[in-house]
């Protein structure tokens, strides 16, 4: 039997506008295991994923307003499994320095950070294990 008292742990998804079409079909696709995890988003992204794949989500500010800083900083504190950032490399984005910052903490912290679908596959199996 689960144990109840037994903390979840976090995983972080995160999806630049353009992808985030592609982050719902992943949200859809693996919904089961995600399920079984907290799930923290941006703002944007979680509220899509909350209510065209069904999860139950916290939402933090919307990405361009903190959001990734948010997400950073809980990697930093040990507090993310893993990091789903389906980043559009082809569009600007007024808010590049916290994108890095949240790329280089999870690379400081050896935080599994997926930032793009074929990678997102690979994690997920291995979260799924
Ligand atoms: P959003 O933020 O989910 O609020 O759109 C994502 C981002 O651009 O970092």
């Amino acid at each position: 039997m689960a144990d109840s008292t037994v903390e979840r742990k976090t995983v972080a998804l995160i999806a630049h506008d353009n992808k985030k079409p592609t982050m719902i079909d992943f949200g859809l696709k693996h919904r089961d295991v995600l399920s079984r995890y907290e799930l923290v988003a941006t703002g944007t992204t979680g509220t899509l994923l909350s209510e065209q794949v069904g999860l139950n989500i916290r939402r933090v500010l919307s990405g361009p307003l903190g959001g990734d800083a948010q997400i950073a900083a809980m990697a930093a504190q040990g507090e993310i499994e893993a990091v789903f950032f389906f980043i559009d490399p082809l569009d600007k984005h007024p808010h590049d320095p916290d994108i890095n910052t949240l790329l280089r903490i999870c690379n400081v912290h050896n935080v599994p950070l997926a930032t793009n679908p074929a990678t997102a596959e690979c994690v997920l199996v291995a979260l799924d294990r």
